[in-house]
């Protein structure tokens, strides 16, 4: 197993014995899938039980993925989401153990403001104290926000939950955690400058707005023209907006458009392949119109998108798509 990661596999075999678990099943994101066979092993080294893998795609807490024939699910690499109170699962979150402070003092150098938000995400929200004192002794105000019930941490953001962000008055962000996706939310759902600090490849960047809302713009006009809309609901746990998409596709009806409504549990082309229609209008998770844009051939948008497309939202008031709870 990889050194930063923490499995809990003593603490699993633990609940097993307590809880009399005869069918374990693991679900683990797509990043640490192939670590599946060998903490299987490792938990039935210990315990004589079935032990089955989740084989379907996951993104996050939203979706947990039950075999009826097991008697626990442990979901690995994501903090639970309080709202959805998920019973019979146990959230093995695997905090990472890599040393974010030398990339915090390489961020030092891009910051400009005096009053700085920290955010990341559940692998690193244990370092967030250390880092305020590391960015406190440089003379900054730091505030870690509380957020709403989408978060079980403070500071934590998740790429359909900013409310840690916004609940802080501050010139900017630093976000800590790998990859631009979560920093980019922060900054469009702010509108404020976001250092993106990745401990992991020990880089900084500031993620780039505008191309990002050039490309959503150049989706938003190609939906203008069309007629045909297709409005999806996913089916997975924490992404199901059932009177969300039923009243955007009555509006779209309304205005004289055809539209057609399709639950789904994984949004991808294939799955859309028999659903023809000139755009798509995604009320499941927000990231996939963002992050897999360049997969669809048709516009794939998000609920607020849409509405721009419909004119109940002012077309130079961008906004991005989350699951709140207030
Ligand atoms: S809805 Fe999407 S962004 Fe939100 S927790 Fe689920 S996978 Fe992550």
């Amino acid at each position: 197993l990889n050194l930063y990661e923490d499995f809990e596999i003593e603490h699993i075999v633990k609940l097993v014995r307590e809880k009399e678990v005869r069918v374990l099943q693991l679900q683990f994101p797509e990043g640490l899938k192939r670590y599946g066979p060998q903490v299987a092993k490792r938990i039935k080294d210990d315990v004589n039980i079935s032990v089955l893998l989740s084989g379907n795609p996951c993104y996050g807490a939203c979706d947990l993925d039950r075999e009826t024939a097991a008697d626990l699910l442990v979901h690995f690499g994501h903090a639970e989401i309080p709202e959805l109170a998920a019973r019979g699962v146990y959230f093995a979150e695997v905090r990472s153990d890599v040393d974010v402070m030398p990339i915090v003092d390489d961020a030092l150098a891009l910051i400009s403001g005096r009053r700085i938000g920290i955010v990341t995400n559940v692998q690193h929200v244990h370092t967030l104290n250390a880092v305020r004192r590391r960015l406190e002794s440089e003379g900054l105000t730091c505030s870690i926000g509380v957020g709403d019930q989408r978060v079980k941490y403070k500071g934590q953001v998740l790429g359909c939950n900013f409310s840690c962000a916004r609940a802080v008055d501050v010139d900017e962000y630093i976000y800590i955690g790998n990859g631009t996706f979560h920093a980019l939310g922060v900054a469009l759902a702010t509108g404020k400058k976001v250092i993106a600090a990745d401990p992991f490849l020990r880089k900084i960047s500031v993620p780039d707005v505008e191309s990002i809302l050039k490309q959503r713009y150049g989706l938003i006009a190609k939906a203008m023209a069309a007629s045909t809309f297709c409005v999806l609901i996913g089916t997975k746990a924490g992404q199901q907006r059932f009177n969300l998409a039923t009243e955007l596709a009555e509006e779209a009806a309304a205005r004289g458009y055809n539209a057609f409504t399709v639950t789904i549990n994984d949004v991808t082309p294939w799955t859309l392949y028999n659903f023809a229609a000139d755009a798509y209008v995604n009320t499941a998770c927000p990231r996939i119109a963002i992050d897999d844009a360049s997969l669809f051939k048709a516009p794939l948008l998000t609920p607020t998108e849409f509405e721009m497309v419909l004119g109940k939202r002012d077309l130079n008031a961008y906004a991005l798509d989350e699951f709140s709870s207030c």
